[in-house]
């Protein structure tokens, strides 16, 4: 009997979450295996936010709140986008959801009608097209390659602009590339943006605070405020703050989509958990020094994985400009064959091999929309990461 929705048959599962299963699958069998699937801080939650949180919990704060966040909460997100990002925008702009992740969700089930438009520079986050598909949307997605810095391009956008486009995604710094754009290229991306009126523009900023090498962060709703009628700036506490689990999202939009997305709310989740909120309030209230030390650690980790990745022939890659993950191109590997004599026809055939030989879980390019590469994720302690390299190159070296 199949009592499962007909709509869910267009979604698959999170390819990372797949990818972690699999190594806790080989982990089981008493495998030692380095999962670099999922990406998440490996640092404890800075000690005066989980202070906060025990705080509320023991001054009564732990009944339903508003839909769209308490007034504290939405109090300090407007005052973080005017302080770090020079956004104008009140409380009453600001919505809170139970992670970035639901900000979108909330956000596709608000305005897709079927058959409309989301374009989806590649590589994106792999949660994006699905939820897209969920809602009736079609993804449209906009390969941007190598040569662009991963980045997607005035002309690439004009090229993917239909009557039906409904949204354009963008993400920076980006998961899984960690491309940033400057505020040129996000001028000049409004620019083709401000001849369609009908296009939505949804930023994820989530990745923010890590940047790397000194570079100034722009967000979409800075670089264009013309368009300030049609965009939804998104971010949230989890990677800044090293608060995966607290679930806890945010952004400003529109008065009229944060309506439709708070009635959603209103509908389903009630409310964001009150503690996570007073923890959040204190996140980004509170002393920001952490998240300058994460920073530090996240970019020594990535120039170790840079130099690294870089000494194996067959392999190549972008230096990431931001967020916890490398992309590293497979192309000369793919084709050739491993010792046991199976040819690694596509990114997903490299992952399974370095899984199974060498007992390395990474997620392949073709989950981001652009082959063939596959992603790493480089929120893990350095020890791991210079064992992880040293198994990659000996699997890598072993392709004949
Ligand atoms: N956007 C991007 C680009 C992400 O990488 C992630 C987390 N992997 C999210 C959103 C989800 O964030 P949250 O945990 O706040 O739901």
């Amino acid at each position: 009997m199949n009592y499962i929705s007909s709509r869910l048959s267009v979604i698959k599962p999170s390819a990372s979450m797949a990818a972690s299963m699999a190594a806790k699958a080989l982990r089981a069998k008493g495998v030692d295996v380095i999962d670099l699937g999922l990406g998440e801080p490996d640092f404890p939650t800075p000690g005066h936010i989980i202070d906060a949180a025990h705080a509320a919990a023991k001054a009564g704060q732990t009944l339903y709140t508003a839909s769209t966040g308490t007034p504290e909460v939405r109090t300090a997100v407007a005052a973080k986008f005017q302080r770090e990002n020079g956004l104008d925008y009140t409380a009453d702009d600001v919505i809170v959801a139970n992670g970035a992740k639901q900000i979108i969700f909330d956000a596709l089930m608000a305005t897709l009608e079927d058959g409309d438009e989301v374009i989806l520079p590649a590589p994106y986050f792999v949660s994006y097209p699905e939820m897209a598909k969920l809602f009736g949307g079609k993804p449209v997605v906009v390969e941007c390659p190598e040569t662009t810095g991963f980045k997607l391009t005035p002309e690439l956008l004009e090229g993917a602009i239909t009557p039906r486009s409904k949204w354009l995604f963008l993400n920076m710094p980006g998961n899984p590339s960690g491309a940033v754009y400057s505020e040129g290229e996000l001028k000049a991306l409004g620019a083709v943006l401000a001849k369609h009126e009908q296009v939505l523009v949804l930023s994820d900023e989530i990745y923010e605070h890590i940047i790397f090498d000194g570079r100034e962060f722009v967000s979409f709703g800075k670089a264009c405020p013309e368009l300030k009628d049609r965009s939804l700036i998104v971010n949230g506490v989890a990677k800044a703050y090293a608060m995966t689990g607290w679930r806890v999202g945010y952004a400003v939009g529109p008065a009229p989509l944060i309506k439709a997305m708070a009635t959603i709310q209103s509908q389903s989740v009630t409310s964001v958990c009150s503690i996570a909120q007073a923890a959040t309030v204190a996140a980004l209230n509170g002393p920001q020094d952490e998240v300058s030390r994460f920073r530090e650690a996240f970019q020594r980790r990535r120039n170790l994985v840079v130099d690294g990745i870089r000494k194996i022939n067959g392999l190549t890659l972008l230096p990431p400009e931001g967020a916890f993950y490398a992309y590293i191109g497979c192309a000369s590997l793919i084709g050739r064959k491993t010792p046991k004599g199976e040819v690694l026809a596509d990114d997903a055939a490299v992952t399974t091999y370095l899984l199974n030989e060498g007992r390395v879980a990474a997620v392949p390019g073709a989950a981001y929309g652009l082959s063939p590469y596959f992603r790493i994720s480089t929120a893990t302690s350095d020890a791991v990461l210079t064992e992880a390299i040293a198994r990659i190159a000996a699997a890598v070296a072993d392709v004949e």
